[in-house]
Formats: structure tokens, C-alpha cells, sequence
């Protein structure tokens, strides 16, 4: 089941890339909130590796309950409230959340206490959506010259939520200007720790759209697991 949804959304990201004129390639992170550890495995046994949470318990328990599974890496996907940093510790590869300032140094003194560099996304609130997190495009500046100080915190890049709509083709214009965005940010901060390679954007419903317009990480959850509510 998860094999057969893998390799028919993997061809339609072939296909979006050959649109694109696209020679790279795509990451695919399944996302497994909601689902019981039980889906992960059943994953895991399939050759999937990387899985993304949304919420700090729900990944904690999983976590625990897949200890077994050694290169298991497990993604953070979703809101960060500053008070919960101190869980982070060294269970995410890659924290996609970063969105303000006191968010980002309260993770700085976190990671720096224990004494590790953590790889993270800027999440951008690129259509300016009241109803979505992320910074805005005025404040991102500020935000990536307050990253390039932070000697345990790695910017690898950006991700964004798009605005809920009927159609994915009415979200491109997001797409492509998180994509200018990240352009335009790779020429202005060029340190050690921001390194903007990887944009994560799409989900089921808009994957081909956002691969067309240069997502290089899609996020999938439904059209793996099957529903969740
Ligand atoms: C749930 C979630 C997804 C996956 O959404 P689907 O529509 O199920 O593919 C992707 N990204 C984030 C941040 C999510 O919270």
C-alpha cells in the first residue's frame, strides 16, 4: 500500500521535473502525524526513512517506541512554541519552524547547552495568510542576519504553508515567489551557516504545482497514510 502510493507520487514528481526542464531531484518526507508508530514501521520495512511530526509529545513517543530503527530520521514540521525547545534535544534531523527571533535564540541556547548544531528551515509566510504562521517577507531579513550569528542553529533553506484554496494551480504564485525569495536571500547572506539549498514546499494536494516551481523536499502525508480524521 505505502510502496505502491510511494512510487506513483514519485513518478508524478518525475513528471513535474521533466516539465520544469528540472535536472535535480526531489526528497520525499512522509509525513506520519496522526498515525501510530505501527504506519512508520510498515514504512520504514518499505525503504522509507524520513517521516515528519507536527507535534512535540506525538514525536517524543514515536521516537521511543522506534529506537530499534537506527537511520530512522524524523523531521519537525510544525509549530514551535518557545517553551517546548527544550524538548528538542537531538531527536529532529531538521526542525522546519523557525519563524522569529526569541524562537530562534531561545533553540540557540538550547542547542549550544548540549552542544549541537541543528539543521533548520525559515518558514515564510510568503502569501502573507493571517490564518498561517511564518515570517513575513519584510521581517525575514532581519531574521536570517540574527541566524548567521547563532553558532548551533544551520539554516539549510526555506518552507511555507500555502493559503487553503480549491485549486493547487491557484497556490503557484507562492510557490515561485518563495522560490525568488530564496534566490534573491542566497545572494545577500553568504556565512557558514546559512546554506539555502532545500525548499519544502508541497503536499498532496499541490505537489506537481510546487515541483514545477522548484520544491526540491515535498511533504506528504494523506495521499501515502490514507486519511486522518
Ligand atoms: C500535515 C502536514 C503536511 C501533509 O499534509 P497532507 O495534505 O496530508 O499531505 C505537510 N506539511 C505540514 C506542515 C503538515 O502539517
Amino acid at each position: 500500500m505505502f510502496k505502491e502510493q510511494k512510487e506513483r507520487i514519485m513518478r508524478e514528481v518525475e513528471e513535474a521535473l521533466k516539465r520544469a526542464g528540472r535536472t535535480d531531484s526531489v526528497t520525499l518526507l512522509a509525513v506520519s502525524k496522526t498515525f501510530p508508530a505501527e504506519s512508520i514501521i510498515e514504512a520504514y520495512e518499505q525503504g522509507q526513512r524520513l517521516f515528519g511530526e507536527n507535534k512535540i509529545q506525538e514525536a517524543l513517543d514515536k521516537r521511543e517506541k522506534l529506537k530499534g530503527l537506527k537511520d530512522l530520521d524524523l523531521h519537525f514540521i510544525g509549530h514551535l512554541q518557545t517553551n517546548k525547545v527544550k524538548y528538542l534535544k537531538d531527536n529532529f534531523g531538521l526542525i522546519y519552524s523557525v519563524d522569529r527571533i526569541p524562537l530562534l535564540n531561545e533553540m540557540e541556547k538550547h542547542f549550544a547547552r548540549i552542544d549541537r548544531v541543528q539543521d533548520v528551515l525559515i518558514q515564510v509566510n510568503t502569501a502573507n495568510d493571517p490564518a498561517k504562521s511564518g515570517v513575513s517577507m519584510d521581517e525575514l531579513p532581519e531574521l536570517l542576519e540574527a541566524a548567521s550569528k547563532c553558532g548551533h542553529i544551520k539554516v539549510n533553506g526555506f518552507t511555507m504553508m500555502p493559503p487553503l484554496v480549491n485549486e493547487a494551480e491557484e497556490n503557484r504564485v507562492h510557490f515561485a515567489r518563495t522560490r525568488e525569495l530564496m534566490e534573491e536571500m542566497k545572494k545577500k547572506f553568504t556565512c557558514d551557516n546559512i546554506d539555502l539549498r532545500i525548499l519544502s514546499m508541497g503536499m498532496s494536494d499541490d505537489f506537481k504545482v510546487a515541483v514545477e516551481e522548484g520544491s526540491t523536499l515535498i511533504r506528504i502525508g494523506t495521499a501515502l497514510f490514507g486519511g486522518r480524521y
